[in-house]
């Protein structure tokens, strides 16, 4: 196959909680993870070895080794012993440093897709383990949909797939970033933490009412304080009929859940918050 296009969908936290700080200076976390319709798209080709070229309609992503799909390509190049060189095209829709996690998604569509180019089979487990040398991130979007992630994000448990549950996403115009949150949280003195067995019971069922009243994320007080009138957003989409609302990771993205897809359109139609950008999509 010379040629592949693959869909690198964006992610939300339907729960966070960081447990505590381990001795390498990570934090362990638990945190019940969903992707959505929103995604970039990933376009590979294949080009006289070894090169890795990269391009994109969005002109503030790095081209090189610091772009997490250049990452990827290389590692997988690496590790197989791919006698290649790849073209990644990034059309980008997933705002960066959002809190949704679109560097780790391009990842982890370009390991998916050299996967399938090269027809190397290769188990999905040893694709994750292979995503977490890029980011804690990246073996969840290798395995999508919902799950519970632990450790510092890269172990695993696939939970029942929600999937088409509405959304309406509220991106602020800055970005957040993800270390200094967590450099400025206290562990010792969070005051609300999600209950994840609770919420993970809530998605067994289905119950958006109480899947709407379990979203927690423990990193939105580090970040609400920085940027209070995120909490005035969470707010706004509560009024326009949002069954819950949730900042999404380190921020500063804030998410509203609705019943369906076109509940989420109706309210978008009316929601204002100017100088957002507003995205509507579902659970997917
Ligand atoms: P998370 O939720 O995992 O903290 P995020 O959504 O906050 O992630 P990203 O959009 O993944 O953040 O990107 C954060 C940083 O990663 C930016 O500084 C960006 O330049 C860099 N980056 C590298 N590769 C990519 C990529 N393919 N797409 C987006 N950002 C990328």
């Amino acid at each position: 196959m010379k040629k592949i296009t693959i869909e690198a969908k964006a992610k939300i936290n339907l729960t966070l909680d960081v447990l505590y700080k381990r001795p390498d200076g990570y934090h362990e976390v638990e945190s019940i993870m969903q992707t959505v319709s929103l995604k970039d798209w990933i376009f590979l080709k294949l080009i006289p070895g070894p090169a890795i070229e990269l391009s994109s309609n969005c002109q503030e992503l790095p081209r090189d080794e610091r772009n997490l799909a250049y990452k990827a390509a290389r590692l997988m190049m690496e590790e197989y012993q791919l006698d290649a060189g790849m073209a990644i095209h990034i059309d980008k829709n997933i705002p960066i440093g959002a809190g949704l996690a679109g560097g780790s998604a391009d990842a982890a569509a370009v390991i998916l897709g050299i996967n399938e180019m090269f027809q190397l089979n290769r188990p999905r487990e040893e694709l994750m383990a292979l995503g977490k040398k890029i980011g804690a991130d990246v073996p969840f979007c290798i395995a999508g949909k919902t799950a519970l992630a632990r450790g510092i994000g890269e172990k695993i448990l696939p939970l029942k797939p929600l999937s088409n549950f509405g959304l309406v996403l509220a991106k602020p115009p800055y970005y957040v970033s993800t270390q200094e949150v967590y450099s400025r949280l206290n562990v010792k003195t969070i005051q609300k933490r999600p209950d994840t067995p609770a919420m993970m019971e809530h998605i067994e069922q289905r119950d958006i009412g109480e899947i709407a009243s379990g979203l927690c994320n423990v990193l939105e007080e580090v970040t609400l304080k920085l940027y209070p009138e995120l909490e005035l957003i969470k707010q706004h989409l509560i009024s326009h009929g949002a069954l819950g609302s949730l900042m999404s990771g380190s921020g500063p993205t804030v998410f509203g859940l609705f019943e369906s897809a076109r509940d989420a359109e109706r309210a978008a139609e009316k929601i204002g918050l100017d100088g957002n950008e507003i995205f509507v999509c579902k659970m997917q």
